[in-house]
């Protein structure tokens, strides 16, 4: 399979067209952001550690019966994956409180969920992507309320999923953003499952080892996105 045609960038991507129509080459970069791209830096092989945290963690779930556009790793940083209609939502899924959570409701950092809780926001930059609820998402047309529901319900199963995936290598999943996309008229996980979108903390010490490393300047940023993969490899042989 060959990289074609340049399609997008992203802040952590950038997407080539294939000579097969309707699948893509996504490139994963060093680039990181934080506070909406106001935070600009590199972090040190995050491509090729976040390309490879992408492909087990999508594997593992298709394994379980989640839908996802991973077709197969094609390079170091590179994954072929399949086009999807993307819904423009975030679904953020949080078993622990931390980040905006705890800025917007007060809650103290470390407080867990043990039901978990799905959280939906606008996916769109220009206005900080804002936290929605269903009725906004109805309202705009993000999607239908078929797709809503099946979305959520998505959310919660790979949570459960991924929450015992990460413990395993004792990490503790924290909290994590997922996106979603029709392909047909299927609901299908897209983007990336890494450090950057997951907040995760050692079991025992609760250290952060995700990309709240690089927002909060805690250093060691590219030793923590090694051991998270150096850990899911040696638990998940
Ligand atoms: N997240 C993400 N992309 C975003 C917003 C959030 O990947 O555009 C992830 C983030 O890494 C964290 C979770 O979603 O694991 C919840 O993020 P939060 O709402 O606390 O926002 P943040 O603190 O990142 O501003």
């Amino acid at each position: 399979m060959q990289k074609g045609e340049f399609v997008y960038e992203g802040k952590a991507k950038r997407i080539y067209r294939t000579e097969t129509p309707g699948v893509f080459w996504m490139e994963f970069k060093d680039d990181a952001t934080a506070q909406n791209g106001l935070k600009r830096g590199t972090i040190g092989d995050k491509g090729v550690v976040n390309t490879e945290v992408t492909r087990r963690v999508l594997q593992h779930l298709a394994k379980s019966g989640v839908p996802t556009h991973l077709r197969e790793q094609v390079g170091e940083r590179d994954l072929l994956v399949d086009g999807l209609e993307m819904l423009k939502l975030e679904v953020v899924m949080r078993n622990v409180a931390a980040g905006s959570l705890v800025k917007r409701l007060g809650i103290e950092e470390g407080r867990t969920f043990p039901q978990g809780i799905v959280e939906l926001y606008l996916k769109d930059d220009d206005l900080g992507d804002p936290l929605i609820n269903d009725d906004h998402a109805l309202a705009m047309n993000l999607a239908t309320a078929a797709e809503l529901e099946h979305v959520k319900d998505l959310g919660r199963k790979i949570n459960i999923l991924l929450k015992e995936y990460f413990l395993a290598a004792d990490l503790i999943l924290v909290d994590f953003k997922l996106e979603f996309g029709r392909r047909g008229g299927e609901i299908v996980l897209g983007d990336e499952v890494t450090p950057d979108t997951c907040r995760l903390w050692d079991r025992e010490t609760r250290k952060k080892l995700d990309k709240d490393r690089f927002r909060q300047d805690l250093g060691g940023v590219e030793e923590a996105y090694q051991e998270v993969l150096r850990r899911l490899v040696a638990a998940h042989a």
